[in-house]
């Protein structure tokens, strides 16, 4: 929170948006500072899930998938951040249907998987997103999920 806003630009550039994320970061430590009083979450292990990840969201920077992170990887709970890579799989396969909107995508997917394998769904869909079910030119002949995929059986119409 006291850093200097381009130190800690430098400190998290390699995950891109350095610039605009240092600021948003900086924002939000003082607002939980001035709302809470000290800068810690465990209170939010208190509160039901979406009430816990409203209060997150009004935050600077703040969204759905962010706050699902904070709660998956930082409080050990079952929120389900869906990237762009979750998101594209789950449609394709048809989990969830092209109306879907990524913001309801979270309710959803986490009202379908098992609090037990969130963490694991959420991390094999962005490898499977990234190395096989692609944005262009997914390897649908070498994936070993495609006899279960929507679109791969569209694709064979
Ligand atoms: S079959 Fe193709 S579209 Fe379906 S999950 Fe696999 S790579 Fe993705």
């Amino acid at each position: 929170m006291s850093a200097d806003v381009n130190e800690i630009a430098a400190a998290i550039r390699s995950g891109g948006l350095g610039e605009i994320k240092a600021g948003r970061i900086k924002q939000a430590l003082g607002e939980i500072r001035q709302q809470r009083g000290r800068l810690e979450l465990d209170f939010l292990n208190d509160l039901p899930l979406d009430e816990a990840r409203d209060w997150l969201k009004q935050l600077p920077g703040v969204g759905t998938k962010t706050a699902s992170c904070v709660f998956l990887f930082s409080l050990r709970r079952p929120a389900l951040p869906v990237d762009t890579h979750v998101y594209r799989v789950a449609r394709r396969l048809g989990i969830i249907d092209d109306r879907t909107t990524v913001e309801k995508a979270h309710r959803r997917l986490e009202s379908l998987v098992p609090p037990e394998k969130v963490y694991p769904f959420h991390v094999l869909f962005i490898e499977h997103g990234r190395k096989v079910c692609r944005a262009q030119r997914p390897r649908c002949d070498d994936c070993v999920l495609n006899g279960l995929c929507l679109y791969f059986r569209q694709r064979q119409l």
